[in-house]
Order: C-alpha cells, then structure tokens, then sequence
C-alpha cells in the first residue's frame, strides 16, 4: 500500500553524549551499528538539549514547550512535585496528538515526569535519595498520555536489576525481570515490532518510544562483555579530550575505570539498538519507519573537571539525533539547530499530521527543512537552565549555541556573568572570549533576547 503513515521508532538512551559515536572519531568507541545506521541517516550535527537533565527535556520532547511553559522546570520527585513540577495530566503531548492521529504508541522504559503516586509510600521499599526523597512513581494509565502499550517506571538507577509496570498492571504488580535493563526493554521492543503478542493493532500505524536509562550511573552496572574491549585502553586514549581533567574521578585509575565502564554501557547500548533495526527489517517495516536514536543529554565524563550535565558545555548541551527515513530523508550531514521543544512539532510534520500541532506548542516543525524543502532555518538553538539538577544552587543560565558560538549568559542574585566559546577557533571550550569581544556579545545577547522574548520567557523582561 502506498502513502500509508509512516511508523515512528524514537530511541533517547539517558546521558548519551555526542562524542560517544565511534564514526564521529571523538570518543574511542565501538558503535558499529549506529555507524552503519548514520552511514543511512540524516545525521543533525548541531541538536542541543535545550535544558540538559531528565525530566525537563522529556516534558519538552512530549509537549513541544518550553519548561516555564509545561511547568516541568527541574527533575521530578516528591519535593518538586510539591511544588506542581510534574507532567500535567490536561498538557496534549506528542503521544495524544498521534492517538487522534490513529496511532498505536508504545513508551518502554524510563519516564520521570510523574509525582509519586499518593499510594506509592505505603509500598514502596526505596530507593530513595538523601532526605528520604522519592524519586521512583507507578505512573496509572490516566497519565500515560494515551500510550496504550507501557513497560515503564519512573526513577530508578538500577542496570542489572530493574523493574517495570506494564500496560495493565496495577500498583503492586510490577515486573523484575533480572537482566541489563537496556537488554530487556530491546527484547520488549523487538516483540512490539513484530507484533508478537499483539501488543499494537497491525491495521494503525505505531509509534513506539524507547528510553532506556544506561549509559546513565551508576556505571560500574554494565554487563562485563561489553568491557572486554576496553579493559586494555590506557587513560590517554580513552580520555582524548584536550578538556579532560580527572579531578572529578579522585585519580587516573578512577578515571580509567569510569571511562571504560561508560563506554562499555554505550556498546550494549548499540549492540541492542541494532537488534530493533534487524527488527524492522525482518518485518519489512524499513522503508516505512522513522527511527530517530537520540538523547536526553550528554555527560561531561571529566571534561572540565565535571561529570554529568546540565552544562552548555558540548559534552552536556550537545545530543546525538540520527534520523533515518529511506527515500524520504536524503542521507548525510545536517547543521540544523534544533531544540527540544521542535522535536514534537517536527516528529508530526513528519508524520503528515502538521495540522494537529496543538496552538499551545513553542517549538518549530522543522520537517520541510530536513525534507530539503524551503523552510528559514533557525540561526541559533536556546540553552535553558534553572538551578542544578533538581535541586538547584541559585545559579540560572539562558543562552544559545549557534554554527560557531556559544553564548551564556549565568545569573546568581545581582551577579551576572557571561561565557563566550568560539567553538571554531576553541573546539574544547577552553576559553572565555566575552572580554575581548564586547561587539560579539552585544549581538548574541541581543539574539538571546529575541528567543526568549519569543517564547514568553519572564527572563527577557
Ligand atoms: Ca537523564
């Protein structure tokens, strides 16, 4: 049948940096089926996540809005939940957009963008954060934005020993199966493909979204045979990043250590994700499936000293985002400087459903340009941060990352600072050139301004 809808397989592994493709030759990496996927692809060299931890670029990629928008302005649990930071239940997101479409949709694996479920205290037995913090929710189908196949959890930095609610399952009936969470959730994902237990009406169209929680901590829970190939590496070869200090990790065996084990998780990661591609083309669904393999940020993996993200730093802002779409998406580079929040908006542009991006959505469909057709192209990609990671230590930042810059502009109090990399002339960001470019700054912030008074951020009053 021709013009039938296409599929959508969306697959955002959690703190997957950029450089961690083995083709890119940045991180010495085995990823030979994202290599040989990208080699097919529409490889964007220049995606960001717009605010780069968890919860927020999730309520972002779901709702095509900004966080001060959506309210999911730092990562969910039950001290921000008090404070109505949590995925609105009456938000429309991309899945009950697709729904309307006549979808069938599929979410498998990590969510965090609940509130912990009122009866969830009584049950759960942890894990739980300093302060008794919970992290980790039962997410009940009324919040499941009409994804009608689920096999996720909320929080739950557990690799070898995860668990899942699925579609039908009630609060106290969840599932541990016992094995590498990126493992399981690929062979739930392989089953939906094939439809093996009918867990999609084969006359729809399907979307399935796929998150899977490593290369995220702890990353010593990677499965051992993914480590062979770097237990030899020295540390100058697995840290070849001219910003590289091991500070973070306490000592070059730390740093060693850390660095085997995140790219070992980084090639379980591809090793399964090429199990979903040999999935779809088994079922012959390769011509008429989009697959987008992304993330919600990077890691910082000793780059300046840090680990981790919500930084504007390229390890952190910078995302992978592969998409493939044979004889529709022509194959190779694209510098387009895409948000999150364009990610909804494009995904139905894709779709053929443009026409039912909600009034409500910020971000820009963006598909006509990644179809080569005519579309204004975006100069510059916001930066968003309020606060680290769910806690916050008063330091906010707006800025953007355009073709050669990136500008920040950090607020702490009255105190405000501001960062300029030309990543051209500085590719490791090494440098503050906003003192000797005081006509550069003045034109960036003044771009800054204009984005952010474009989406109503109470900032650029
Ligand atoms: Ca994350």
């Amino acid at each position: 049948m021709t013009n039938k809808r296409p599929n959508i397989l969306f697959v955002f592994p959690d703190q997957y940096r950029l450089q961690a493709l083995g083709f890119r030759g940045d991180d010495p990496v085995h990823t030979p089926n994202l290599d040989a996927f990208a080699a097919e692809s529409r490889v964007l060299t220049h995606a960001v996540s717009t605010r780069p931890v968890c919860s927020p670029y999730r309520a972002m990629l779901l709702t095509g809005q900004y966080p001060h928008q959506n309210g999911v302005v730092v990562n969910c649990n039950s001290n921000t939940s008090a404070l109505g930071n949590y995925l609105k239940e009456s938000t429309v997101c991309l899945s009950d957009v697709l729904a309307e479409a006549g979808y069938s949709q599929g979410y498998i694996g990590k969510w965090h963008l609940d509130p912990p479920n009122p009866d969830h205290n009584a049950y759960t037995e942890g894990p739980r954060g300093s302060g008794g913090v919970i992290w980790d929710t039962y997410t009940p189908p009324s919040r499941r934005h009409q994804f009608d196949f689920w096999h996720s959890y909320g929080c739950c930095d557990r690799h070898f020993n995860p668990h899942y609610w699925t579609t039908g399952a009630a609060l106290h009936e969840r599932i541990e199966p016992q094995e590498w969470s990126v493992k399981h959730e690929t062979d739930v994902a392989v089953d939906y493909i094939r439809n093996a237990n009918g867990e999609r009406d084969p006359e729809k169209p399907f979307s399935l979204v796929i998150s899977h929680n490593p290369p995220h901590p702890p990353y010593q829970q990677v499965p051992p045979r993914y480590l062979e190939r770097y237990e030899d590496m020295p540390l100058e070869t697995l840290a070849n990043r001219a910003n590289f200090d091991a500070q973070t990790f306490r000592g070059e065996e730390g740093a060693a250590r850390t660095m085997r084990q995140y790219f070992a998780a980084v090639t379980g990661v591809d090793e399964q994700f090429g199990r979903m591609l040999r999935a779809l083309d088994e079922e012959g669904l390769r011509e008429n499936t989009i697959v987008v393999f992304t993330a919600d940020h990077g890691d910082m993996m000793g780059s300046h000293g840090r680990i981790g993200k919500d930084l504007w730093y390229a390890e952190s802002f910078r995302v992978p985002f592969i998409v493939r779409w044979p004889g529709r998406l022509a194959e190779g580079e694209d510098d387009l400087l895409i948000g999150t929040p364009d990610l909804m908006p494009t995904l139905l542009g894709l779709t053929g459903e443009a026409g039912r991006i909600p009034d409500e959505v910020q971000g820009i469909n963006y598909a006509p340009a990644l179809l080569g057709e005519e579309q204004a192209r975006p100069t510059s990609a916001l930066y968003w941060t309020a606060g680290a990671g769910g806690g916050g230590n008063g330091v906010q930042r707006r800025g953007i990352l355009t073709h050669r810059h990136t500008f920040v502009v950090q607020r702490k109090g009255e105190e405000e600072q501001i960062i300029l990399h030309d990543d051209n002339a500085d590719p490791y960001q090494l440098r503050n050139a906003a003192d000797a470019n005081a006509d550069l700054v003045e034109s960036l912030r003044t771009e800054l301004w204009e984005q952010l008074q474009e989406i109503e951020d109470p900032w650029a009053v």
